[in-house]
């Protein structure tokens, strides 16, 4: 709905001037000497979203306080919710065997692998890991670093450089972004999942660069959509490119047994040159692996700034994703449960009138609302009546793009899916039958109306 005649953009403008008329001083950091360190517009831009809850009586819906296992539920400050914003797509953190197993390397090792594992040494557990993980791809080896983003940042960072051209999709994750900056190689976003502006571009870019890297997702994290792997390929080797796929949402998640987008998409993994995953989504973990050819990785081993200069993965941590790999490899149904369990939320969703993007339903399905403060509005009245749903609002989005995101669970049941999509609907529509004036809120902002907290 396009309020007052206005562009969604022209609101956004219109409530941040009137908000921040009278409260330029409250949005600053306090103490002047923190200043120079902080972007005063981004910081502004946090104070006005704190008080635009505030003036619509929504409670923050970031830093939630989860006082147990998030999986299918959860709870929160004492109540239990319906849960669909936890990466918890195979039902193993929590799972018994997955603990245990951390608990033992605690009880062995110890917790902190001290320094880099280059100096310091590793652990059994660490090359039993990455050689697990490079099976999954058919790869000649793996590497595993402490973060996920840490291990894009300094991958791609570090293996191009000036001269170079990066090219990623332009929804692909911060750390992607990131990493290409770092680089200092030419960095160029392609339209999502558009291969042929690709195409076009490694046609434009391609003669003048010494090296090129493609970096997509093989799951895209905030639409639940796939590329086409196979034309990608044949696009990527047309002009001698290299591609890097993040498999951070497709793990578990993608392909008959989880392995991911190349199983999806029926290619063979090992024409992928480097194949980039997280510990932290399927494997209940924390950190981030590269699998690839024992040149590559070996390189890396030696030479990347956030492996040779980090700390090795701690013993429990490894343990529980080596645990959770063998399970999600062991236990295929998790995958089959969970694929079922999206398509259902996804099939129930469009048959609500819920605009789904593009989402395959494979595990990740937006809701998309158009409007950041629809957004948060039907997020806080959902959690008022039990479901747990993150909102996604400008700038994370383009505002017209603003929207709830759902984690789907093979933990989740049929009945959990078919309430939470209900629900949803019903919010949707209550949050449309009583709109709010955005003039309203601006005034109320400007004039200091509002509970702070
Ligand atoms: N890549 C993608 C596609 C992601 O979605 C994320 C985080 N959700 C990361 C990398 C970073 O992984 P981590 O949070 O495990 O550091």
């Amino acid at each position: 709905m396009n309020l007052f005649g206005m562009s969604e953009a022209t609101k956004v403008q219109l409530l941040r001037r009137l908000a921040s008329q009278g409260h330029a001083k409250e949005a600053r950091a306090p103490g002047d000497k923190m200043l120079p360190l902080i972007d005063a517009t981004r910081y502004e831009e946090i104070g006005l979203i704190k008080r635009t809850g505030s003036v619509l009586g929504i409670a923050n819906p970031y830093f939630k306080v989860h006082e147990g296992i998030a999986g299918a539920t959860t709870m929160i400050d004492g109540r239990r919710y319906l849960n669909f914003a936890s990466y918890n797509y195979c039902g193993l953190n929590g799972d018994p065997r997955v603990s245990l197993a951390a608990k033992e390397a605690i009880d062995r090792y110890g917790v902190s692998t001290s320094a880099s594992r280059l100096v310091a040494g590793e652990r059994p557990l660490h090359r039993e890991l990455e050689q697990e993980i490079a099976q999954v791809y058919e790869a000649e080896d793996c590497i595993t670093m402490v973060s996920g983003h840490a291990t894009n940042v300094t991958v791609i960072g570090h293996l191009l450089g000036e001269g170079d051209v990066v090219l990623h999709d332009a929804l692909a994750h911060n750390s992607v972004v990131q990493g290409a900056i770092l680089s200092g190689a030419r960095r160029i976003a392609f339209p999502h999942n558009d291969i042929d502006a690709l195409n076009r571009l490694l046609t434009q870019t391609r003669p003048r660069a010494k090296r090129a890297l493609v970096v997509v997702e093989g799951h895209y994290s905030m639409d639940g959509d796939v590329p086409d792997l196979a034309k990608l390929l044949e696009v990527v080797r047309r002009h001698n490119a290299h591609l890097m796929v993040d498999e951070a949402h497709s793990l578990g998640v993608l392909g008959r047994t989880g392995r991911g987008v190349f199983e999806h998409c029926g290619v063979a993994p090992r024409e992928v040159d480097l194949w980039m995953g997280t510990l932290s989504k399927t494997l209940s973990s924390c950190g981030g692996y590269i699998a690839g050819s024992t040149a590559l990785i070996d390189y890396l081993r030696f030479t990347a700034p956030g492996f040779v200069y980090s700390v090795g993965m701690p013993s429990p941590i490894t343990a529980a994703a080596l645990t959770a790999l063998r399970l999600m490899r062991a236990e295929p149904e998790r995958v089959a449960t969970l694929q079922a369990n999206a398509a259902l939320f996804l099939a129930e969703a469009r048959a609500a009138g819920l605009d789904t993007g593009a989402s395959i339903g494979a595990a990740i399905v937006p809701v998309i609302l158009g409007s950041s403060i629809r957004a948060v509005r039907v997020a806080d009245l959902l959690s008022q009546r039990g479901v747990n749903v993150q909102p996604v609002i400008y700038p994370a989005v383009p505002e017209r793009a603003a929207r709830l995101r759902y984690f789907i669970s093979s933990l989740h049941t049929p009945e959990q899916i078919r309430e939470a999509v209900r629900l949803t609907a019903d919010a949707v529509q209550q949050v449309e039958a009583a709109k709010i004036s955005l003039v309203d809120v601006a005034l109320a902002l400007r004039a200091g109306s509002y509970d702070a907290d």
